[in-house]
């Protein structure tokens, strides 16, 4: 099968400073990123606060522009579409973010907040755009008395419903979730997890998943991406990252969580040093200050992401 998604080079650098000695500079929020996404699959991007994650989500929807880097959606380079163009294709992919009341204007009923992406689109008639609202509405578990009141009306993982329903009212085919359930309470998380699922087989969705949360990235995905100051560290099908993880990041962000398997035993493995800033990266490989495996040629030739074995991408000089 042909991905739905190929994102190749992609780089964004924001103006900045906080460059070597305090100059002028920009900040590498993403730096060189690699990712592919076939139909149907859920891919996550892992990593802590800063690491470029966000931006790659927002880059793909061209909501930021790239600085390079191709993004091809069906085969088409989004980086090339005018804004007309781009507008046909924002129907095909949505954004569901972490915190649906900021997006959600508290001054519109559900209804509108509904009708509106319809509306934008030209699509259907009246009492067509009010039917599939209606029947969204109750696709993502809430009722058609739910539709005539406003947002502060609902509970944080009512409104993350209300947030997926306005995503899939125009029925894209991905959907890019950005910490979708970083703000709900646990009990909730897996509720909204679980309707994504659903949604998921319903509407054949290809969903890139965005989350710090390796419990939750666990629970979702097909495959996993881990990223690090921007870069893609290490890509594999989701059993084989969280059980034979390659790259020594992955293994001590892993080291952190509570494992499944009692019997499988680890090490805390503590970074040393903290997140460096990517506005004045490390030389060599990125992570080399704080590996426990550093090498002398860590220091000053960067890490190309290759594949190690069928499907696994490692961007380290480990053999
Ligand atoms: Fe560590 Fe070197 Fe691998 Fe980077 S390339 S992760 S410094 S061993
Ligand atoms: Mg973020």
């Amino acid at each position: 099968t042909e991905p739905l998604l190929e994102v190749k080079g992609l780089r964004k650098l924001f103006p900045g400073t906080g460059g070597p000695l305090g100059k002028k500079g920009f900040v590498r929020a993403v730096d060189g990123v690699d990712l592919t996404i076939y139909p149907g699959e859920t891919v996550s991007i892992v990593g802590e606060s800063g690491c470029g994650k966000s931006t790659t989500g927002r880059c793909i929807l061209r909501l930021i522009e790239p600085t390079e880097g191709e993004i091809l959606f069906q085969g088409k380079d989004l980086t090339k579409l005018n804004q007309a163009e781009l507008r046909g294709m924002r129907r095909d992919m949505q954004l569901v973010f972490q915190d649906p009341f900021a997006s959600l204007n508290p001054r519109k009923t559900i209804r509108q907040i509904l009708l509106d992406p319809l509306q934008i689109h030209g699509i259907g008639t009246a009492a067509e755009r009010r039917k599939q609202v209606e029947e969204m509405i109750e696709i993502v578990g809430l009722t058609k008395q739910h539709l005539d009141r406003y947002p502060h009306e609902f509970s944080g993982g009512q409104r993350q419903r209300i947030g997926i329903a306005r995503a899939l009212i125009l029925r894209p085919k991905l959907i890019i979730a950005d910490e979708p359930v970083s703000a709900l309470d646990v009990s909730i998380q897996a509720q909204v997890l679980n309707l994504l699922q659903d949604l998921q087989k319903e509407f054949q969705l290809t969903y890139l998943f965005i989350s710090h949360d390796l419990s939750v990235v666990r629970h979702i995905s097909d495959r996993v991406a881990v990223m690090y100051l921007g870069k893609v560290v290490e890509v594999a099908e989701k059993n084989k990252l969280y059980e034979a993880p390659q790259h020594p990041y992955t293994k001590a962000l892993l080291s952190a969580v509570p494992v499944p398997n009692p019997d499988y035993r680890k090490q805390r493995i503590i970074l040393e040093g903290d997140l460096p800033s990517p506005a004045n990266p490390p030389t060599g490989c990125t992570f080399h200050p704080r590996c426990p495996s550093c090498m002398d040629i860590c220091q000053t030739a960067a890490p190309r992401l290759q594949e190690k074995e069928a499907g696994h991408l490692v961007s380290c000089h480990l053999e």
